[in-house]
């Protein structure tokens, strides 16, 4: 479509620096005309106050992000071949990273702004696909991406998991359901470095697995050498499970507050054979941890992989609070020379304010804390500078002396 037939969305006066720089999301503060009548889904041009072209994206009035951008050259079509050929990319650098190893059959295939792809989320689950709209506007071109997933993995079934809130969020009216092919088995079984995992893409928290953490589960696994090792917000086992088999821990507490998960945990300390070193409790890990510092207990290792705790700016304090307690709590779990491995998946913390967080702790606990490592999301859930909310997972190995 000619460009100067497209409805354009025209940006307030000095509003445009962000999305010429590449970020994806024009939220509706920033617009302050639309000149013609585009309708949910529809290409639109967004042009500066000046009149300058900026970038070309998908309209959709329901949502807060009025227009998601795609392309910021003049002249892309936002066509079936453009959306096939983004797919095709985000599925060739799988293959790249994973090639011949198990991560190649369960992995992120897309990341949403990561891959270029604002608004859905594809995860390979062996020979199921799962996949997640946040953007409504591309989930109405869904038929294209099947059509390629289809043609390039192959899969026995392909999946829709929502997410919650969407149909508010963005006027996206969908249900978890098959998509295509054959339902998934429940659990369905996946490898990760060595071990298994039981997955459930039905009813599992988010599409049903962490991939996020595959690589730090492996990097907190090398500190677990005869260990006694606690792990919070352990989900179906994932950094446990890994500590026990891959890094030869002596023992390992899981806690979660989800039963389901739990049960899931059981099975796979089992299907790794590591369930005599394993024991694993259904409490709500701030409590459970008040409760071992209460007992005096000691680990060599602890974990802390808590569920995101910031959903907006205004949550933020908080969640640095909640950070800061759960860290105090854990580092008193450690003798001198002990493992703290802690994690944040909420976006809008900062790793320079984890840090900060890390230095009160310190400071409170009058503890020494050294950062060994201090490490990312996995290379299948790339990020992007222009987009920094694309960052979110953080994870940090240190040593308390
Ligand atoms: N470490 C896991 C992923 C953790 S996801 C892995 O490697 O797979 C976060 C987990 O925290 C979820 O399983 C959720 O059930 C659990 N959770 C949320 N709030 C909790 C709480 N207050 N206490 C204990 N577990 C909690």
């Amino acid at each position: 479509m000619p460009t100067d037939s497209l409805p354009r969305v025209v940006l307030k006066p000095r509003r445009a620096a962000p999305f010429f720089n590449r970020h994806p999301w024009v939220f509706a503060g920033a617009v302050d005309r639309i000149e013609g009548s585009p309708e949910a889904g529809d290409i639109v041009d967004v042009h500066s106050s000046a009149g300058a072209f900026v970038a070309r994206g998908l309209f959709n009035p329901a949502s807060r992000i009025r227009v998601r951008l795609y392309a910021w050259q003049d002249g892309v079509s936002l066509d079936d071949d453009f959306w096939a050929e983004r797919l095709r990319e985000a599925i060739a650098l799988r293959r790249k990273l994973f090639a011949g190893t198990p991560a190649e059959r369960a992995c992120r295939i897309v990341f949403s702004e990561g891959d270029g792809l604002s608004g859905v989320i594809i995860d390979r689950y062996g020979d199921y696909l799962t996949v997640q709209w946040t953007s409504r506007a591309l989930a109405q071109r869904q038929a294209v991406f099947l059509e390629v997933l289809q043609e390039e993995l192959q899969p026995k079934g392909i999946w829709l998991r929502t997410e919650k809130g969407i149909g508010e969020i963005e006027g996206l009216e969908i249900r978890d359901g098959l998509l295509s092919g054959e339902a998934p088995p429940r659990p369905l079984i996946v490898e990760e470095q060595g071990l298994s995992f039981a997955v459930d893409i039905v009813e599992g928290q988010k599409t049903g697995f962490f991939f996020d953490q595959r690589e730090n589960r492996a990097a907190v696994a090398r500190y677990a050498s005869g260990a006694n090792v606690l792990d919070t917000f352990c989900y179906t086992g994932g950094f446990g499970i890994a500590a026990a088999k891959l890094g030869g821990a002596a023992r390992v507490t899981s806690v979660d507050s989800s039963a389901p998960a739990l049960a899931l945990a059981g099975r796979n300390a089992e299907m790794n054979g590591v369930q005599e070193r394993m024991q694993f409790e259904n409490a709500n890990a701030f409590r459970k941890l008040e409760e071992l510092k209460e007992t005096q207990a000691r680990f060599d290792l602890v974990i802390l992989d808590p569920p995101k705790m910031a959903r907006n700016q205004n949550g933020l304090e908080k969640a640095l609070r909640g950070y800061f307690s759960l860290n105090r709590l854990a580092i008193d779990l450690l003798p001198p020379g002990g493992i703290l491995a802690t994690c944040s998946c909420s976006g809008l913390v900062t790793r320079e304010d984890f840090e900060g967080m890390l230095q009160q702790t310190a400071l409170q606990s009058k503890r020494r804390v050294q950062i060994l490592e201090a490490r990312l999301q996995a290379p299948d859930h790339p990020f992007t500078p222009a987009c920094p909310e694309t960052l979110y997972l953080k994870c940090y190995i240190c040593r308390v002396l």
